[in-house]
Protein backbone atom coordinates (compact mmCIF):
# COMPACT_ATOMS: atom_id res chain seq x y z
CA UNK A 1 0.00 0.00 0.00
CA UNK A 2 1.46 3.48 -1.11
CA UNK A 3 1.07 6.05 2.01
CA UNK A 4 0.48 9.44 -0.02
CA UNK A 5 2.03 12.55 1.87
CA UNK A 6 -1.10 14.99 2.67
CA UNK A 7 1.24 18.06 1.24
CA UNK A 8 0.48 20.99 -0.47
CA UNK A 9 2.11 20.67 -4.23
CA UNK A 10 4.00 23.75 -4.50
CA UNK A 11 5.37 24.41 -8.10
CA UNK A 12 8.94 25.76 -7.65
CA UNK A 13 11.70 26.54 -10.35
CA UNK A 14 15.20 26.15 -9.09
CA UNK A 15 17.54 29.61 -8.96
CA UNK A 16 19.48 28.12 -12.08
CA UNK A 17 16.46 28.05 -13.86
CA UNK A 18 15.31 31.26 -13.43
CA UNK A 19 18.53 32.83 -13.95
CA UNK A 20 18.54 31.22 -17.42
CA UNK A 21 14.94 32.19 -18.27
CA UNK A 22 15.92 36.02 -16.94
CA UNK A 23 18.64 36.25 -19.63
CA UNK A 24 17.50 38.40 -22.51
CA UNK A 25 17.77 35.65 -25.14
CA UNK A 26 17.15 32.38 -24.35
CA UNK A 27 19.75 29.78 -25.86
CA UNK A 28 19.54 27.25 -28.00
CA UNK A 29 20.96 25.30 -24.19
CA UNK A 30 18.66 27.02 -22.47
CA UNK A 31 15.67 25.77 -24.36
CA UNK A 32 16.89 22.05 -24.22
CA UNK A 33 17.81 21.81 -20.87
CA UNK A 34 14.14 23.38 -20.24
CA UNK A 35 12.88 21.20 -22.40
CA UNK A 36 14.72 18.05 -21.44
CA UNK A 37 13.04 18.89 -18.33
CA UNK A 38 9.76 19.61 -18.50
CA UNK A 39 9.02 18.62 -21.74
CA UNK A 40 5.96 19.55 -23.64
CA UNK A 41 4.69 21.46 -20.67
CA UNK A 42 7.90 24.00 -21.40
CA UNK A 43 7.22 24.08 -24.78
CA UNK A 44 3.44 25.09 -24.29
CA UNK A 45 4.18 27.20 -21.89
CA UNK A 46 7.13 28.91 -23.89
CA UNK A 47 4.56 29.46 -26.77
CA UNK A 48 2.15 31.37 -24.21
CA UNK A 49 4.45 33.36 -23.28
CA UNK A 50 5.32 34.28 -27.18
CA UNK A 51 1.98 34.63 -27.89
CA UNK A 52 1.32 37.51 -24.96
CA UNK A 53 -1.29 34.59 -23.42
CA UNK A 54 -0.69 35.97 -19.93
CA UNK A 55 -2.25 38.60 -18.34
CA UNK A 56 -1.41 40.63 -15.46
CA UNK A 57 -4.42 42.75 -13.77
CA UNK A 58 -4.43 45.34 -11.11
CA UNK A 59 -7.30 46.41 -9.51
CA UNK A 60 -8.08 49.74 -8.30
CA UNK A 61 -8.23 50.76 -5.29
CA UNK A 62 -7.47 47.43 -3.68
CA UNK A 63 -4.29 47.21 -5.75
CA UNK A 64 -4.68 43.46 -5.47
CA UNK A 65 -3.12 41.41 -8.69
CA UNK A 66 -4.17 38.84 -10.57
CA UNK A 67 -2.36 36.16 -12.96
CA UNK A 68 -4.83 35.14 -16.23
CA UNK A 69 -3.38 32.87 -18.82
CA UNK A 70 -5.57 32.75 -22.01
CA UNK A 71 -6.30 29.32 -23.37
CA UNK A 72 -8.59 28.21 -25.87
CA UNK A 73 -11.88 29.30 -26.03
CA UNK A 74 -11.58 30.51 -22.19
CA UNK A 75 -9.44 32.01 -19.51
CA UNK A 76 -7.71 30.75 -16.64
CA UNK A 77 -7.00 32.26 -13.39
CA UNK A 78 -3.72 31.26 -11.75
CA UNK A 79 -1.86 31.82 -8.46
CA UNK A 80 1.15 31.45 -9.23
CA UNK A 81 3.08 28.77 -8.05
CA UNK A 82 0.01 27.28 -6.64
CA UNK A 83 -3.01 26.76 -8.83
CA UNK A 84 -4.67 26.76 -11.85
CA UNK A 85 -8.12 26.03 -13.08
CA UNK A 86 -7.59 24.40 -15.51
CA UNK A 87 -8.72 20.26 -16.55
CA UNK A 88 -5.49 19.35 -16.69
CA UNK A 89 -4.20 20.84 -12.91
CA UNK A 90 -7.26 19.16 -11.18
CA UNK A 91 -6.78 15.75 -12.58
CA UNK A 92 -2.64 15.63 -12.80
CA UNK A 93 -1.75 17.30 -9.94
CA UNK A 94 -5.07 17.00 -7.33
CA UNK A 95 -6.34 13.88 -8.49
CA UNK A 96 -3.55 11.33 -9.21
CA UNK A 97 -0.88 13.80 -8.32
CA UNK A 98 1.60 12.49 -10.98
CA UNK A 99 2.70 16.13 -11.41
CA UNK A 100 2.75 19.85 -9.37
CA UNK A 101 1.60 22.18 -12.00
CA UNK A 102 0.19 22.58 -15.51
CA UNK A 103 1.64 24.30 -18.30
CA UNK A 104 -0.40 27.62 -17.22
CA UNK A 105 1.20 27.95 -14.24
CA UNK A 106 4.94 27.13 -15.56
CA UNK A 107 4.08 29.80 -18.25
CA UNK A 108 2.84 32.32 -15.92
CA UNK A 109 6.31 31.93 -13.82
CA UNK A 110 8.05 32.47 -17.01
CA UNK A 111 6.63 35.46 -18.40
CA UNK A 112 6.65 37.02 -14.84
CA UNK A 113 11.04 36.41 -14.88
CA UNK A 114 11.14 37.78 -18.09
CA UNK A 115 8.48 40.54 -17.68
CA UNK A 116 6.83 39.32 -20.48
CA UNK A 117 2.97 39.81 -19.88
CA UNK A 118 0.37 41.83 -20.66
CA UNK A 119 -0.53 44.45 -18.40
CA UNK A 120 -4.36 45.75 -17.82
CA UNK A 121 -5.79 47.67 -15.13
CA UNK A 122 -9.48 47.52 -13.97
CA UNK A 123 -11.98 48.46 -10.72
CA UNK A 124 -12.73 45.79 -7.94
CA UNK A 125 -16.18 46.30 -9.13
CA UNK A 126 -15.40 45.02 -12.07
CA UNK A 127 -13.20 42.01 -10.78
CA UNK A 128 -16.46 40.52 -8.81
CA UNK A 129 -17.63 40.05 -12.80
CA UNK A 130 -13.95 38.70 -13.75
CA UNK A 131 -14.22 36.10 -11.21
CA UNK A 132 -17.33 34.69 -11.96
CA UNK A 133 -16.14 33.77 -15.43
CA UNK A 134 -12.55 33.20 -13.81
CA UNK A 135 -13.65 30.41 -10.96
CA UNK A 136 -15.19 28.18 -13.39
CA UNK A 137 -13.50 24.69 -13.28
CA UNK A 138 -15.04 22.92 -16.04
ZN1 LIG B 1 -3.55 25.20 -16.01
Amino acid sequence: MVIQENKVNIMSLPQSEVKRLSKENLTQDDIEYLKDKYGKKFVKALRAVEERKIIRYKFKPSESATWIVMGRGRQYFIIPELYCTCRSFYQEVVISREATFCYHLLAQRIAEIREEYESRESTDTERRKLYVEWRRTD
